[in-house]
């Protein structure tokens, strides 16, 4: 077997990175870090325990001073999914809800809790053999990854997708809130100071706006056989 190596792939908010990376794991073997999950599971912490009022203003002590009280894992379930867990409890679907999008980008915009999230991160990625999805995957948690991704497709799109996701899982949602949600996260998270989403001068970029999943995975299979010299 080829060594194993570190994947990652980063992304406008909702650009399918999550889908693919998991698939993409599953398919080599490897183990799949959803980076945006600890940030919204910090950010559920916060919101259950009046962190964040309800004007979303954030209590960045509150919420620093919070980490060492606040545990981050993933487990597989029973049916082969990927949960989040947050001190043990299992978060997935609480994390997803709008209270968490709205204030996710407001909270991973906080230096000192980007610091200890990537350093989890980076411990995740210690026996390599790992894809990570995220904003700054490739830029600062793992700048020497071996395969670097940049996905992206116009907002609209990703609003669409969101949106088809979120009415299979009942859950209720309205068009324009998930567009607007979409563009604030793209702004807050391709402007805040502190590691920002940007492209990594050595990543290969995907425009998956006309690609159906299949030709997505074939697409990514395409890159990574390239690395490895398959
Ligand atoms: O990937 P997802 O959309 O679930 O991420 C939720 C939010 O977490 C993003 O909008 C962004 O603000 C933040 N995030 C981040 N850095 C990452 C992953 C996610 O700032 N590596």
């Amino acid at each position: 077997m080829k060594k194993p190596i570190i994947i990652a792939i980063d992304g406008y908010s909702s650009s399918g990175k999550s889908t693919m990376a998991r698939a993409l794991a599953r398919r080599l073997g490897y183990r799949y870090i959803d980076s945006g999950a600890m940030y919204r599971a910090v950010t559920l912490y916060a919101l259950e325990n009046n962190l964040i009022d309800t004007n979303g203003n954030v209590d960045t002590d509150g919420i620093v001073n919070a980490l060492d009280s606040i545990k981050i894992d993933f487990h597989l379930s029973a049916d082969g999914t990927q949960h989040t867990t947050l001190n043990g409890r299992d978060v997935e679907a609480d994390i997803r809800t709008m209270p968490v999008s709205s204030n996710v980008s407001t909270v991973s915009a906080i230096p000192q809790l980007r610091h200890r999230l990537v350093l989890w991160q980076q411990e995740f990625g210690k026996g390599k053999g790992i894809v990570m999805d995220g904003r700054d995957i490739g830029t600062i948690v793992f700048p020497d990854a071996e395969l670097k991704i940049f996905v992206n497709a116009p907002a609209e799109t990703r609003a669409h997708r969101r949106f088809i996701e979120l009415e299979a899982k009942g859950i209720a949602v309205d068009f324009d809130e998930i567009l607007a949600n979409i563009r604030h996260r793209d702004l807050l998270d391709t402007t805040r100071a502190e590691s920002p989403l940007r492209r990594a001068e050595d990543a290969i970029d995907l425009d998956n706006t006309l690609m159906t999943i299949e030709e997505q995975d074939a697409w990514l299979d395409e890159q990574v056989n390239l690395k490895l010299g398959r």
